[in-house]
């Protein structure tokens, strides 16, 4: 027994130790990576695919949020005018400057990744972490330590697991990227269909995103590709030779900060239930995040303002997706609302610059527990 114990610790001392350990290579945990290097942290960041930046996604990123602060180059297209039909409805919104930006996932995730290498951040990708433990974890390429444990591993996340956080309230999203080019940015808020989601045509440069999204309550993995390829065929949309791809995207906040462990984007459950925007969320958070770790003390507003937002998305959510009536009275109300203006459009944004919640958050610099 003896004999076993310090063969252990022996192992424990041997292994590399990092200040911060970031586990997933997602947006939320490249952004806290490159931020916390930057700061002079001593950081890895391991990540199970080989490429960093492949993703189940449409690459949609608000302009308010996003898209104005990335190189141009990252830019896919960007549209001034959004296509939004209902069952009843169908308008076009027009602005000034773009709405939403198209991106692509892998080049989002190189681009960050350089960020992260040029700050100082050493990056294992092909690696899955296994365990968890309190200050190490094991993984398929040995064991690490960390003061500090990241999880940015998405909405199946084992550090979320590890804390025993639950997670209830998810949104699936379906994805088929086609290769094909349109003309323009399609939102169908198809309650029939989707009951509170929708269907996109989210238009790349060479490719188009063709997808859905809907609340998990509302139907599984499964009726939703029936329902989806149902609106492709209605659509008179080709998506042959291309395989739709599913994937979960958590809403459940429960908190961001827990002692030395914290999470980060889908981990922490910040993409909105609403729409499934996650990438902001993440990359603010991340970013975020490691403020934090740098200063306990430093300020979260801008965060704690998403987390007010991504609520409101939640509770319309509940409200309305009670019933299939409800379902569609509200996305008539939706559209007419972005129409005639009363609805701003940047209410359904997790980027927009947003008003200070009315009360200041409790748990700013106190641990957050998963109550709710
Ligand atoms: C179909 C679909 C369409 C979407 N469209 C949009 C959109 O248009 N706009 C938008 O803003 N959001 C969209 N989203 C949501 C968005 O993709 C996510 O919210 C966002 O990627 C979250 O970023 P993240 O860094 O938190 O997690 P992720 O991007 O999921 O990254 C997590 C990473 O952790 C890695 N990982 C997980 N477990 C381990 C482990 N044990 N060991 C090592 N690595 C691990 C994973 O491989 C992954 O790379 C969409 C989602 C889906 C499913």
């Amino acid at each position: 027994m003896l004999h076993a114990v310090t063969r252990r610790n022996l192992k424990i001392y041997a292994m590399q130790q990092f200040d911060t350990v970031i586990i997933g290579g997602g947006p939320g945990g490249l952004a806290c990576a490159a931020a916390l290097a930057n700061k002079g942290a001593k950081v890895l960041l391991l990540e199970r695919k080989r490429r960093l930046g492949a993703k189940v996604c449409a690459g949609g990123v608000t302009w308010s949020g996003l898209g104005a602060k990335l190189p141009p180059e990252l830019i896919e297209r960007s549209f001034a005018s959004q296509k939004i039909s209902s069952s009843w409805q169908t308008a076009t919104l027009h602005a000034r400057i773009p709405i939403i930006s198209t991106v692509n996932r892998m080049n989002l995730g190189r681009h960050m990744a350089e960020k992260a290498l040029a700050a100082g951040v050493t990056i294992q990708s092909g690696v899955t972490v296994r365990e968890i433990h309190d200050r190490h974890l094991t993984t398929s390429g040995g064991a690490f330590g960390y003061g500090t444990l990241v999880g940015a591993d998405g909405s199946s996340s084992l550090v979320r697991r590890y804390l025993r956080i639950p997670s209830e309230r998810m949104g699936i999203g379906i994805n088929c990227q086609v290769d094909a080019t349109f003309a323009e940015m399609e939102w169908c808020l198809d309650s029939k269909r989707f009951g509170c989601g929708y269907a996109w045509i989210f238009p790349h440069r060479e490719s188009t995103s063709i997808g859905a999204y809907v609340d998990r309550r509302a139907m599984n993995a499964s009726t939703l590709l029936e329902r989806f390829l149902g609106w492709c065929a209605h659509r008179g949309l080709d998506i042959r030779g291309c395989r739709p791809r599913a994937s979960l995207i958590n809403y459940d906040f429960r908190g961001y900060r827990f002692g030395n462990l914290f999470l980060v984007g889908d981990a922490a459950g910040l993409a909105s239930g609403l729409t499934g925007e996650g990438i902001y969320p993440a990359i603010l958070s991340g970013e975020t995040i490691a403020e934090l770790i740098a200063d306990p003390a430093a300020d979260t507003g801008k965060l704690d303002r998403l987390i007010h937002r991504q609520r409101h998305h939640h509770r319309f959510l509940t409200r309305v997706g009670k019933n299939r009536l409800c379902s569609l009275l509200c996305s008539e109300a939706i559209l007419l609302g972005l129409r005639t203006g009363l609805i701003p459009l940047h209410a359904l944004e997790m980027g927009a610059e947003q008003p200070a919640p009315p009360q200041p958050q409790p748990h700013r610099h106190r641990q957050q527990g998963p109550a709710r």
